[in-house]
C-alpha cells in the first residue's frame, strides 16, 4: 500500500511565498539582507537573545559553536549518544573527542547526573541537546559547567519555541543551534542559527560566518573594506530562504497550538495502551514548557516495534525510528575508544516509534493512526 499519511510534511502558514518574491524583486537574494535581518531580529525580540545568526543549518551553527570552542586534539567534549551525528561531528572535525553520558529514562536528554563523572582535565564542553523539545536540567548543568570552567553549547535544533523554567532554549548556555530543517517546527527547507549568549563570542562569531573576512563590520560601515581575517566557511543561507523563515516566525504560535493539538489527541486516544502499560509517552517536567516537536512512544522492545512500523506501513501510515546511538555507529567503532556503558541509550533505541506529526496532520489522519496502533495491540492480545 502506498503510504497517504506521510511521517512529515513541509507546510506555508502565511506570508512565506509573497516574502520570497519580495526578497528576489528587492534586488537581494544572497545572505544578510533585509529578510534576514528581519528574520534575527524576530527571535532575538522574541527570545531576549542577545545575538542571533541565521545559518545554512544547525549542522552549521553547530560547527561555528564547534570553532569558537577553541578544542584542541585531545579535548573531550561531553554529550549524549542519543542525539543526531552533527552535534559530535561538530566536536569532531575540530579534532576533539566525543565523551558519551547516557540519558534519563524519563525525558531521554543527558542524564545530569552523570556529567561530572566523566570530567577529565581535557574536557572543554558539554553539548546538552534538548531532545523533542524538552528542556534538559539546564541548571545543574550550568552549574557543573561554571565549577569545571566549561562552555556550554545547547543543541536546540528541536527546541525552538520551547522554554525551560521561563528561560527560551537556546539562550541559556554560552552559545544554542536551532534547526529550520523541514522535519522542524518552522522550517525554510534547510536552514539553522547560532544564539550567541555570550557577548565576547560576538565578533568572531561573525567572522567565522562570513568565510573569514570581517565582511560584516563592512557592511555596518564599520571598516571602509572587508578582508581575510580568520578562519571561517559559507554559513550564511540565502534571503530567499530567510523571507520564507520570517513567515513561518510570524507564525510560532499558531504552528505550535496545533501541534499541541495533535499532541493532546494522540495522548487522549493511546490513553488505553498507556494506562494498560503496553506503550509509554514522553514525559515533559512541570518546568518545562514544550513544543511538540515530536510526538513518540516506547514499545516494549525491538521486536514489537518493528511488527508495529510494519503493521502501519500496510496500512499507509508512515513511522519512523532513530537515533543509532552515536557510540556503536561505524564511525566510532573504528576509533576504538573504551566502550561506553550508555544501558539507557541503548534500551531507547530499540524501542521508540515516531508517530507523523507535522501542521497540517488532521484530527482525522491522527484519529487513523492511533486506530492503527490500537489495532495493533488488540492483535497481539488475542493471539
Ligand atoms: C535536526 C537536528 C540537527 C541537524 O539540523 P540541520 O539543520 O539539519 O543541520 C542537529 N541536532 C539535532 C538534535 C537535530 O534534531
Amino acid at each position: 500500500m502506498t503510504i497517504h499519511i506521510p511521517f512529515n510534511k513541509p507546510c506555508i502558514v502565511g506570508s512565506e511565498l509573497i516574502y520570497v518574491g519580495q526578497a528576489v524583486a528587492g534586488g537581494h537574494a544572497s545572505g544578510d539582507g533585509p529578510f534576514t535581518r528581519r528574520a534575527q531580529k524576530l527571535m532575538e525580540d522574541r527570545f531576549g537573545a542577545r545575538r542571533i545568526l541565521l545559518t545554512t543549518s544547525c549542522t552549521a551553527a553547530l560547527e561555528i559553536a564547534a570553532l569558537l570552542c577553541d578544542f584542541g586534539p585531545g579535548d573531550e567534549v561531553i554529550l549524549p549518544s542519543f542525539t543526531f551525528v552533527s552535534t559530535a561531528n561538530a566536536a569532531v572535525l575540530r579534532g576533539a573527542t566525543p565523551v558519551f553520558v547516557d540519558i534519563r529514562p524519563d525525558t531521554l536528554n543527558i542524564d545530569e547526573r552523570l556529567i561530572e563523572a566523566a570530567i577529565t582535565p581535557r574536557t572543554r564542553a558539554i553539548f546538552p541537546i534538548h531532545y523533542a523539545g524538552v528542556a534538559c536540567e539546564m541548571d545543574a548543568i550550568m552549574d557543573i559547567a561554571t565549577r569545571h570552567g566549561l562552555l556550554v553549547v545547547e543543541d536546540a535544533a528541536q527546541g525552538v519555541f520551547a522554554k525551560y523554567k521561563g528561560q527560551w532554549l537556546g539562550t541559556i548556555g554560552h552559545m544554542g543551534c536551532y534547526s529550520f530543517h523541514e522535519t522542524k517546527n518552522f522550517s525554510c527547507g534547510e536552514g539553522g542559527a547560532l544564539v550567541i549568549n555570550d557577548p565576547k563570542l560576538e565578533k568572531r562569531a561573525e567572522i567565522l560566518r562570513e568565510k573569514g573576512t570581517n565582511r560584516s563590520q563592512f557592511l555596518r560601515g564599520q571598516v571602509d573594506k572587508y578582508t581575510w581575517v580568520d578562519v571561517g566557511s559559507s554559513y550564511v543561507p540565502s534571503d530567499m530562504l530567510a523571507a520564507f523563515l520570517v513567515g513561518q516566525l510570524e507564525n510560532m504560535e499558531k504552528i505550535t497550538a496545533r501541534r499541541g493539538e495533535i499532541d493532546r489527541l494522540y495522548t487522549m486516544l493511546l490513553a488505553p495502551l498507556i494506562e494498560l502499560g503496553l506503550i509509554q509517552i514522553a514525559h515533559v517536567p512541570l518546568h518545562c514548557m514544550p513544543n511538540y516537536h515530536m510526538f513518540y512512544l516506547l514499545t516494549a522492545g525491538l521486536e514489537e516495534r518493528t511488527a508495529l512500523i510494519a503493521h502501519l506501513r500496510a496500512a499507509g501510515i508512515l513511522a519512523v525510528f532513530h537515533y543509532v546511538p552515536l557510540h556503536s555507529s561505524p564511525f566510532m567503532k573504528a576509533r576504538n575508544l573504551p566502550l561506553a556503558d550508555l544501558p539507557v541509550t541503548d534500551d531507547t533505541s530499540r524501542r521508540l516509534l515516531r508517530l507523523p506529526m507535522y501542521f497540517d496532520l488532521t484530527d482525522r489522519d491522527v484519529a487513523e493512526v492511533a486506530a492503527g496502533v490500537l489495532g495493533f495491540y488488540s492483535e497481539r492480545m488475542v493471539e
